[in-house]
């Protein structure tokens, strides 16, 4: 059933691989949302090779998690005197300590969240997709060799860059990730599902990526808004 009103504040869950950042961009490029996503911006600190970004680099290379606390630093900072209208947040609450700083952070920054988002794939969907990714190193665009090909190969459509395999795309790092993710959503995701079942949708990830891409349109009340 699609919601009447279109969600402004939104968290997209999903395990690594099951397309949330490339929907996440599509949203915000057709819908104006502000991406709010802890591991581009934690790619970031390590690339300007800042003090964070020097204390995370190792834990991104192995597939762990950043530590909660550096995680509300990040994103406490993300949103200081943010003036943005809708924000989707991609990559965050990814453990039950990170529950309760989201609460803060809607205190903090004056939002409200309304719509919970589970983009459910299986562990073999996301790990066959995860070995076709690329990203670029310059602006964060993602890209995936089949499902979403850059009009010239190896090339950011955005800024020219050359294209890359993340790191954490290699095989073992990708198993890894999904063992981090298999561990941590489940009390995540059935804490929304008991506290907010009214704003908390599942969107099936098995589908073609338009298929994905309208039924989170729908879910989100967007059907009708372009
Ligand atoms: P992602 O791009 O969301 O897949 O995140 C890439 C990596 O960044 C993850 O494998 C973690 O190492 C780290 N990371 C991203 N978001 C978080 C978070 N909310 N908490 C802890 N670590 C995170």
């Amino acid at each position: 059933m699609s919601s009447t009103v279109a969600a402004t504040h939104a968290v997209i869950f999903g395990r690594p691989g099951c397309g949330k950042s490339s929907l996440a961009e599509r949203l915000g490029a057709d819908y104006g949302y502000s991406l709010v996503r802890t591991g581009e911006l934690l790619r970031a600190a390590v690339r300007r090779g800042d003090d964070l970004g020097r204390r995370v680099e190792g834990l991104l290379k192995s597939g762990n998690l950043a530590p909660d606390e550096l995680i509300f630093e990040l994103l406490d900072g993300r949103l200081k005197n943010h003036h943005e209208e809708k924000l989707l947040f991609d990559g965050f609450p990814r453990t039950m300590g990170q529950v309760p700083q989201l609460k803060q952070l809607e205190n903090h920054h004056h939002f409200t969240i309304d719509t919970y988002l589970d983009v459910s794939v299986s562990h073999d969907a996301a790990v066959a997709r995860m070995t076709g990714r690329r990203i670029c190193p310059s602006c964060g665009a993602t890209y995936h060799l089949l499902a979403k090909p850059p009009v010239s190969t190896g090339i950011c459509d955005i800024d020219g860059a050359k294209l890359e395999q993340r790191r954490d795309d290699s095989p073992a790092v990708i198993e890894q990730r999904q063992r981090v993710y298999e561990q941590h959503a489940g009390p995540i995701l059935a804490h929304y599902q008991t506290t907010y079942p009214t704003l908390f949708k599942i969107v099936n990830g098995e589908q073609s990526v338009h298929d994905v891409y309208l039924e989170t349109k729908q879910v989100l009340g967007l059907s009708f808004s372009l």
